[in-house]
């Protein structure tokens, strides 16, 4: 008996102690700042959260988490994701969704309105008749004419007051893929921001945001890759703080059938991808959603209508072309020019080419 006593005795403070310790272990790492950055795959691409010296586990785990729940609200490939729920009830009735949805939603309709529909979030039965991301095949003409007339944001009803989104037509459907990602990365600077980080780097899938300053109080060095090599040296690098860098290229999804290139970024007059000139567009500015609709939108536009949109909002952005020309606003010209703060560096391209 007393010997039994004695056993259990030690046995309980043995467990007792085993998880006294791991309970510190883990309180430990969950506080221990300098965790590496940390990436993992969300939204179908690669994501990159890099909170340098404040980084600890509970954070970064709380930015992914952030990510994971916002593709669902978002994401064409969740099938129960809410986009899905408003979309299969197109011309049946509204859905409930969250004020973030009807947020985003609102800030694709006001870029529609200043793009003049070069940018549309009702392009989805396009998106989904092209099935890039999947390799195609190439649809036919009549199929594509067939659901142009569905791409129309005017038809897109939203309920402040009840919190619902109505497609009002039968077929429509929403995709949110040129904006989505930018809004998740200002989520992202809201919840480090609140966690008092001073310094961080997020990069989903080439979606940047650069917050705040370098340790060393310098300036981030974004790239800006070579749009006919991406993986080889940027074309360009710029030297930015406490800013959003977000490019639009022709290269970063596509499928090849005939020798030609269909990418992802379509037209929303003619339901083609977009054949200009363009084949990259970089927009900088503070907010992401912002960047990224805009990266979007003067892709479809090019340089002359997008530059008259980026002056009106003040926002930077580089355009560069087949031939290898870099157009930019007039700020990100005369850093080129003058070698000073905003930008540094051009490497591949020729200076005189610039508009
Ligand atoms: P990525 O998502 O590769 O970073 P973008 O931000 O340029 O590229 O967004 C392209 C995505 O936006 C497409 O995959 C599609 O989902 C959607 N999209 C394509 N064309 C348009 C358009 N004209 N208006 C609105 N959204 C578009
Ligand atoms: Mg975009």
């Amino acid at each position: 008996m007393h010997m039994n006593y004695n056993y259990n005795m030690r046995n309980f403070i043995f467990k007792f102690n085993l998880l006294l310790l791991t309970t510190t272990i883990f309180i430990f790492s969950a506080c221990t700042k300098n965790i590496p950055a940390q990436t993992r795959i969300y939204m179908g691409t690669v994501c990159t959260i890099n909170l340098f010296n404040d980084g600890t586990e509970k954070l970064y785990a709380e930015m992914f988490y952030k990510i994971q729940e916002t593709e669902k609200l978002f994401s064409t490939t969740i099938q129960d994701s809410i986009i899905n729920q408003v979309n299969e009830n197109a011309g049946k009735k509204p859905v409930v969704v969250s004020s973030e949805f009807i947020d985003v939603l609102e800030k694709a309709c006001y870029i529609t309105n200043l793009t003049q529909g070069a940018f549309d979030p009702t392009i989805g039965p396009i998106v989904k008749l092209w099935n890039i991301s999947n390799g195609g095949p190439v649809p036919s003409k009549e199929n594509i004419e067939k659901l142009l007339p569905l791409v129309d944001y005017t038809a897109i009803k939203i309920d402040k007051s009840k919190n619902t989104v109505f497609l009002s037509r039968t077929d429509m459907a929403l995709d949110l893929g040129g904006i989505a990602k930018g809004y998740i990365a200002d989520q992202l600077a809201l919840i480090a921001k609140s966690a008092g980080i001073k310094s961080a780097l997020f990069d989903l899938g080439g979606n940047i945001y650069a917050l705040g300053e370098k340790l060393d109080k310098s300036f981030w060095n974004i790239g800006i890759k070579d749009p006919l090599n991406p993986n080889s040296t940027p074309a360009l690098s710029i030297l930015v703080k406490n800013t959003s860098v977000v490019t639009s290229g022709a290269y970063e999804r596509f499928f090849e059938e005939n020798g030609k290139r269909y990418h992802h970024i379509l037209d929303t007059k003619t339901g083609y991808p977009v054949e200009n000139d363009t084949l990259s567009v970089t927009i900088i500015c503070e907010s992401s959603m912002l960047a990224d609709a805009l990266s979007t939108s003067i892709y479809v536009l090019g340089f002359e209508t997008g530059a008259q949109i980026l002056e009106k909002l003040n926002v930077e952005g580089i355009l560069i072309t087949k031939d290898k020309k870099i157009f930019s606003t007039p700020k990100i010209k005369q850093n080129l020019m003058q070698r000073t703060s905003l930008c540094l560096c051009m490497d591949l391209f020729n200076r005189r080419s610039m508009l």
